[in-house]
């Protein structure tokens, strides 16, 4: 999921409408005495709730906890219209990386990285640079200032009830039940995005039980208030992930002029074998290159037309955090410029947003076509990536993989053709 997505669905959330008009005033405590646990007065809310926290009970957390974050909770409208809410057009990698990695950004991170006294023993403790975690503490809360003040229990529970993504709403919410059974945190102070991401690092109930620390030493997994607390933990959720020390994360290469597109997102081979296939680093690294055994894939997330990159496993790491390219290449390249490294030696291009018709469109014609690209939903991902390239392979263009506009016209017409010259039987 896109943690960066919530939050700025989070700030734009509206207040709290309130009980809509004609609803009954609130009934007083004496009057409902004893409270029943669940009644919202939402029928399906109500039935979810019920159901689980009788299973809640039954698995094992203790009754009383259960019952007091239950007892009065109702759903939160908000965070359906904002979980329900599909944008037409996909954003390009490029915008997205232009205003993730801004100048503003850089300098505030180089100020955080010669501010923050603690980074030195985190990077020695974890093995993960600080810049990589001021990257990611910029892209998640803008250095914790933008958290998120969402009630995070009636978030998921409001979730979970509406049921699209139940399993995973209900296993976060017994890591909420667990938290508040330990006492480590209060009903009050786990407040963050909509979709349950808490804190300066934006963890999951989950992932804070699994990987927060606390690293400033008073007792406490401080990951809201404590920069010490979420910086080390967001270190130990990405060394849990599969981070290695001193390895990089990615490097941008230069392609020459006969390379073979059709090898993105393909071969994982060391730095020598790439050069060996015409892709050079755009910053040769000087002395031994830390990463000559390391093996990496290769992708050009906007197509010929813009940077290419190898990938180490580090990246991966990082998508641990959000499993999304744009974000990881983001907080990798954020945290080279923080690094003092140079701006990339390929500029973005500018990307024209595909509406969502020219995404399934350009889908359902690369799958007449004979190029399965998998379901058309709009969603280019690797099979579609894969289609297009055998396609482009096919009609003798550059097999980069890479739908632009100009593609999804000319495959929308391509497969009108087709149907046309091509037409059933007679009797059929
Ligand atoms: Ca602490």
């Amino acid at each position: 999921m896109d943690r960066r997505a919530f939050l700025l669905l989070t700030l734009a959330g509206a207040a709290d409408p309130g009980p809509p008009p004609g609803a009954p005033p609130a009934l007083s405590a004496d009057i409902l005495a004893p409270p029943p646990a669940v009644a919202s007065g939402d029928e399906r809310f109500d039935a979810w709730a019920r159901d689980y926290v009788d299973r809640a009970i039954r698995s094992g957390l203790p009754k009383d906890v259960v019952r007091k974050a239950f007892a009065g909770l109702t759903p939160d409208s908000r965070v359906l219209a904002l979980d329900g809410r599909q944008p037409e057009f996909a954003r390009p990698v490029s915008d997205y990386i232009r205003a993730t990695v801004t100048d503003e950004r850089i300098a505030q991170g180089i100020e955080k990285r010669q501010a923050l006294g603690f980074l030195p023993a985190v990077e020695d403790r974890f093995g993960v640079p600080g810049p990589i975690l001021i990257a990611i503490w910029a892209v998640e809360t803008a250095y914790g200032a933008h958290q998120g003040d969402f009630d995070v229990l009636r978030c998921l529970a409001t979730l979970a009830a509406e049921g699209r993504r139940r399993d995973w709403a209900e296993d976060q919410i017994g890591s909420v039940l667990r938290i508040l059974a330990s006492g480590e945190a209060s009903r009050a102070q786990l407040r963050g995005s909509w979709a349950g991401a808490m804190g300066q690092t934006q963890f999951e109930p989950s992932e804070y039980l699994r990987s927060a620390v606390d690293f400033d030493g008073d007792g406490r997994r401080d990951i809201w208030g404590s920069p010490a607390d979420a910086l080390a933990s967001a270190a130990n959720l990405l060394a849990i992930g599969g981070w290695r020390r001193g390895e990089p994360w990615h490097r941008e290469v230069l392609l020459g002029p006969r390379f073979d597109y059709g090898l993105a997102e393909g071969p994982k081979q060391t730095p020598a074998d790439w050069r060996a296939a015409g892709a050079r680093a755009a910053v040769p690294p000087l002395g031994e290159d830390p990463a000559a055994a390391l093996e990496a894939e290769l992708i050009l997330p906007t197509g010929a037309a813009g940077p290419a990159f190898l990938l180490f496993a580090n990246h991966f790491a990082i998508r641990k955090y959000n499993n999304s390219l744009a974000y990881a290449l983001a907080v990798g390249l954020l945290a080279d410029r923080i690094s003092g490294a140079p701006p990339l030696t390929t500029p973005w291009p500018k990307e024209t947003p595909l509406s969502l018709a020219d995404r399934t469109d350009a889908q359902e014609a690369l799958a007449g076509l004979g190029f399965d690209p998998g379901a058309a939903d709009g969603v280019i991902g690797a099979n579609t990536r894969t289609a297009l390239r055998a396609w482009q392979k096919a009609r003798g263009l550059t097999a980069d993989g890479y739908l632009t506009a100009d593609l999804a016209a000319r495959l929308r017409a391509e497969a009108i053709l087709s149907i046309h010259a091509d037409p059933p039987a007679p009797g059929r």
